[in-house]
């Protein structure tokens, strides 16, 4: 089987209800993005984040994976695929996909304040809410397992192993603006086959692409048409 990576953005959950910031000026769900997405917003004001990503967990417990994330687990019954996914959401995992790195943390976990997202210390605490005064067993306040702007990407060097080994290479509903996840492209074999899904024209310097220029679900059909034409599967 090929190996098949998907790199999907916030757009990929667009249709299942829930917005990306890209979209809304840069505001997360009408709260500016330092404020809710940044190390210095924790630091300055730890309730409000709580607060966020409390609304964010409820937000998903109430929406359903959309047309876009059932075709990509989809493929896996014909590619070796990896998605790799800057959304906090878990809409791939109840779409069926199984092998998932998620570049930018999970909003479904926490850990302790002065953990560094290692695995040890994360919490998987489902949909529940947590506030402040909410700590580990050694007493120390947690934290949504997130990664903010101002800190490390962990998962980057498993998430560049997966796109080196790419014969197709399929990024969707990702603006391409954050780094480093948006350099992730330039990772690709010479003769990796790059395509990108977005209702908005995407511009790459120095990088050969097909865009289908549509919303998730439409342009995951319009995907699997050209593999099948192309005697991908
Ligand atoms: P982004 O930079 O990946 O941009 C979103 C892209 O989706 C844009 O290019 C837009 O044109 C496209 N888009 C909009 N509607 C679409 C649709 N229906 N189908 C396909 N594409 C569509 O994402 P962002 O919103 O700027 O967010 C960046 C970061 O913010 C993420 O990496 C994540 O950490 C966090 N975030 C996560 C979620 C989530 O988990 N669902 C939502 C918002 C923001």
């Amino acid at each position: 089987m090929k190996n098949l990576v998907v790199l999907s953005g916030a757009g990929v959950s667009a249709e299942s209800g829930i917005k990306t910031f890209r979209d809304s000026d840069g505001l997360w769900e009408n709260y500016p993005v330092e404020e809710v997405a940044s190390i210095e917003g924790w630091y300055r004001n730890p309730a409000l984040m709580l607060q966020f990503y409390n609304e964010r967990r409820r937000q998903i417990a109430l929406a359903e994976p959309n047309l876009a994330h059932k075709k990509i687990a989809a493929l896996e019954s014909y590619f070796n695929t990896t998605v790799v996914t800057q959304n906090i959401d878990n809409l791939h995992e109840r779409a069926g996909s199984k092998n998932i790195i998620h570049l930018h943390g999970e909003v479904t976990k926490v850990r302790p304040e002065n953990c560094h997202a290692d695995e040890e210390g994360v919490i998987d605490i489902g949909y529940r809410d947590i506030n402040i005064g909410d700590c580990d067993k050694n007493g120390v306040q947690l934290r949504p397992h997130i990664v903010w702007f101002g800190e490390e990407v962990p998962m980057m060097s498993a998430a560049i192993q997966a796109v080196e080994q790419a014969d197709i290479l399929l990024v969707i509903g990702s603006s391409l603006a954050v780094y480093p996840a948006a350099g992730l492209v330039h990772y690709t074999r010479k003769d990796c086959k790059i395509f990108l899904i977005d209702p908005k024209p995407i511009h790459i310097a120095g990088l050969n692409f097909t865009q289908i220029q549509e919303v998730a679900s439409v342009g995951m059909e319009k995907f699997i048409e050209i593999l099948r034409k192309n005697e991908n599967f």
